[in-house]
């Protein structure tokens, strides 16, 4: 098992981190031909516009959606975003989920929080029953699903914050920065 995460900006070292203690292969991406010999990819939290400008100038896009036809990928926060159809503003996105966000949907970087939340998924994937403690830094919420989207964790207000769509995981979420390696096992159970 070799997971890949995407190092053009933000936060990929502490997902490398979290990968190295569950005992698998890791890559930093940053060229298409990185891609080749994975069998998932994580897309890591920091700013969505800045990684997708990256991802075009190192041509990463289109061998980004050739790679998502059959493999795992998770997007964190801005990963999220990337992986979304819609961000409700002109930036260019990878278009793979059925899911529409809203960037910076809970205020400022000072509004950033954390709060136990229910995945029912998750429990039954890692077998366990505690709440799970999630990090949101400047995060976007998942405004709607569609298609063959789902969500996979609200808010207690309803608000849509993990959502699945075949082997593509997204959350407004930092799972890389708690101690907590429930989510990326989640994840390589579905890169498996
Ligand atoms: N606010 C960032 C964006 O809109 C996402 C923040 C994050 O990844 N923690 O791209």
């Amino acid at each position: 098992m070799k997971i890949g995460v995407l190092a053009l900006q933000g936060d990929f070292a502490e997902h490398i981190v979290t990968l190295k203690r569950l005992g698998v292969e890791t890559a930093e991406v940053r060229l298409p031909r990185q891609l080749d010999d994975l069998d998932g990819l994580i897309l890591p939290g920091g700013e969505s516009t800045t990684i997708a400008k990256l991802a075009i100038a190192f041509g990463l896009m289109e061998p980004l959606r050739i790679f998502a036809r059959e493999k795992a990928i998770w997007g964190t926060c801005a990963g999220a975003i990337l992986l979304s159809k819609d961000a409700k503003r002109d930036q260019p996105l990878l278009g793979l989920m059925d899911i529409t966000v809203e960037r910076n949907a809970f205020g400022r970087q000072v509004d950033s929080f954390e709060v136990d939340l229910d995945i029912p998924e998750l429990k039954a994937a890692t077998a366990t029953q505690a709440p799970y403690h999630a990090v949101f830094i400047r995060a976007p919420l998942i405004e709607s699903v569609s298609g063959s989207a789902r969500s996979l964790s609200q808010l207690a207000d309803g608000r849509i914050v993990a959502a699945l769509q075949g082997k593509l995981l997204a959350t407004s979420f930092h799972p890389e920065l708690t101690p907590d390696d429930r989510f990326h096992e989640y994840f390589l159970s579905l890169a498996r």
